[in-house]
């Protein structure tokens, strides 16, 4: 731990060194009168339980895909080593944005239309109910320390673009080039294609939808061609913070602002019930305030889990069209039970994190 990197198994040693029980997952009774959600199909064939697992300690992380990880490792040894909760969340999601292997987050990601990196990020305090966020964002490579700045020194909620950046540059934040030669060959590559897939109505591919029998044939179509990180977070107390930090979908409008920066849909927090997050096509799921979906259903009594897929349902009664979409989310209550869900079967790795566990799991979904 001493070079500042932390090993799983230092990370362990050191949490057996100060006493954290090490214990294998529980699994939360299925509340009564489970209103939320049918069962899925997975669940038909003997997959999770509906109800929602249980983190079986404290303090507890949860974040979207391979890259949360290490961001929730980063988190957990941020808080264990006397920073806030807020601390946590944010380093945790600096890992992501300064990894520039990480293709659709800060430094490295792809760009938009234009050849232009333009990110999105968000902060939310469950304790305070304050939130920051800055949208369409250039040249700062940790979009999220900006955005917890806004929410910690303005009475605003959301920068974006120019006055985001500054509104960053007077905070201190040194401006630099994010565009990485790799994603700026993918960006001419895309730029040279006269087929290329765009957000534009009634261009040859109208929109860069990533449809299952795409999935295989597109390098990068599922992976790292948007994958936003948020993560959510619970302590011992209870209180419980989130945030977000995004590229956005690859080759957007320049301007486009997805679902990570509006509040209720990327991330949402409510210290009193619980918190979500989601990852995917953020244009289509902003249309259902995804993560405040699923905390007021949290709030109404349903299980994390079944509020997930609950939400995701909805999404799909009200445009069928959605199964072709890349929809998923995840939640965690004060009790530190915890679910994930997509659209589409094997869609979504999330990332959780409590003494003794730090893994990838793969989340159920609703087709
Ligand atoms: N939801 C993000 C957006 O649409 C993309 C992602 O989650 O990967 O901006």
């Amino acid at each position: 731990m001493s070079n500042g990197k932390l090993t799983r198994r230092g990370f362990f040693q050191g949490m057996a060194g100060v006493g954290v029980a090490i214990a294998a997952p529980t699994y939360a009774k299925a509340p009564a009168g489970r209103s939320e959600g049918k069962p899925s199909k997975a669940e038909k064939a003997g997959g999770r339980p509906a109800y929602a697992e249980a983190a079986a300690g404290r303090p507890f992380f949860i974040s979207t895909w391979k890259h949360g990880k290490p961001a929730n490792e980063k988190a957990a040894e941020v808080l264990t080593s006397g920073g806030s909760l807020l601390d946590a969340v944010e380093k945790g999601i600096n890992t992501a944005e300064l990894d520039p292997e990480v293709m659709s987050v800060g430094v490295g990601a792809r760009p938009n239309e234009e050849g232009i990196l333009q990110l999105d990020a968000v902060i939310m305090d469950g304790p305070t109910h304050r939130a920051g966020a800055v949208a369409a964002l250039e040249q700062i490579a940790t979009p999220i320390s900006v955005a917890r700045r806004v929410m910690e020194k303005t009475y605003h909620t959301l920068l974006a673009g120019d006055g985001a950046l500054r509104f960053a540059l007077a905070e201190g934040f040194e401006p630099q080039q994010l565009l990485t030669p790799k994603a700026l060959e993918l960006w001419m590559k895309w730029k040279a294609d006269p087929k290329r897939k765009q957000f534009r109505r009634g261009a040859p591919d109208e929109k860069p939808i990533i449809r299952p029998d795409e999935k295989q044939q597109r390098p990068g179509a599922h992976g790292d061609d948007h994958d936003t990180i948020t993560m959510a977070a619970l302590d011992a107390a209870g209180n419980l913070v989130a945030g977000g930090s995004t590229s956005g979908l690859s080759w957007k409008l320049s301007g486009r602002v997805g679902d990570v920066p509006l509040l209720g849909c990327g991330i949402f927090v409510d210290n009193t019930v619980g918190a979500a997050g989601a990852t995917g096509d953020g244009d289509e799921m902003a249309k259902f305030c995804s993560s405040f979906a699923i905390v007021e259903r949290m709030r109404a009594g349903a299980d994390p889990q079944s509020a997930c897929e609950a939400v995701l349902r909805w999404m799909l009664e009200v445009h069928p069209e959605n199964e072709k979409i890349e929809a998923c989310v995840y939640a965690a209550n004060k009790k530190g039970e915890f679910g994930a869900a997509s659209i589409r079967p094997g869609d979504f790795t999330y990332a959780v994190w409590w003494p003794g566990m730090s893994e990838l799991r793969t989340a159920k979904s609703v087709l």
